[in-house]
């Protein structure tokens, strides 16, 4: 569960989106997205943050060193797919790693082919991934869900453990 929610840390820095859209709402001035802008890309995604992550987690952990391995490798694997495919609508809106921020400006890691956050290999990857969690959950008997609610994981984890139970069902009687 740690080391999952690790892999979604690097985006707290996006969370200035809530603040842009309520000021938009509450003023009635149209939305700028000053704080995403400003802060999205620059609190969380380098090295400082990593460190604070890696260590904060590992804290929480049972097996500390092995959460601490895992939480900094899939801090890292945040960053490295942001830098491939998190490009936005147009060609030049490429999205920079900026790997020492907050504390230093570099190094700042930038890949020209960077493609589109919507773009088609994220949707074949988002989905391919997707699809193997499901399966895995079933064989296992946890999913995902279970870092929202442990009982609502059981429900969803059973659901496909039936679905699965169908299919392969009728695939060997074929
Ligand atoms: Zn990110």
């Amino acid at each position: 569960m740690l080391v999952t929610l690790a892999g979604v840390m690097p985006d707290v820095d996006g969370l200035g989106i809530i603040a842009d859209v309520a000021h938009s709402a509450y003023s009635g001035e149209e939305n700028t997205f000053y704080y995403y802008q400003h802060y999205h890309h620059y609190l969380s995604h380098g090295w400082p943050a990593a460190i604070i992550v890696t260590l904060l987690f590992g804290c929480f952990a049972r097996r500390h060193l092995r959460t601490m391995l895992l939480c900094f490798l899939v801090f890292h694997l945040h960053l490295l797919c942001d830098l491939i495919g998190s490009r936005g609508p147009s060609p030049g809106d490429i999205w920079p790693i900026a790997y020492g921020e907050p504390l230093f400006r570099h190094p700042i890691f930038v890949w020209n082919g960077q493609w589109r956050l919507d773009g088609w290999q994220n949707k074949i990857i988002f989905t391919t991934l997707f699809l193997w969690e499901l399966w895995l959950a079933a064989g296992r008997g946890y999913s995902v869900v279970e870092i929202f609610n442990r009982k609502v994981d059981a429900i969803f984890v059973a659901t496909l453990q039936k679905w699965r139970t169908n299919l392969l069902g009728k695939r060997n009687s074929l």
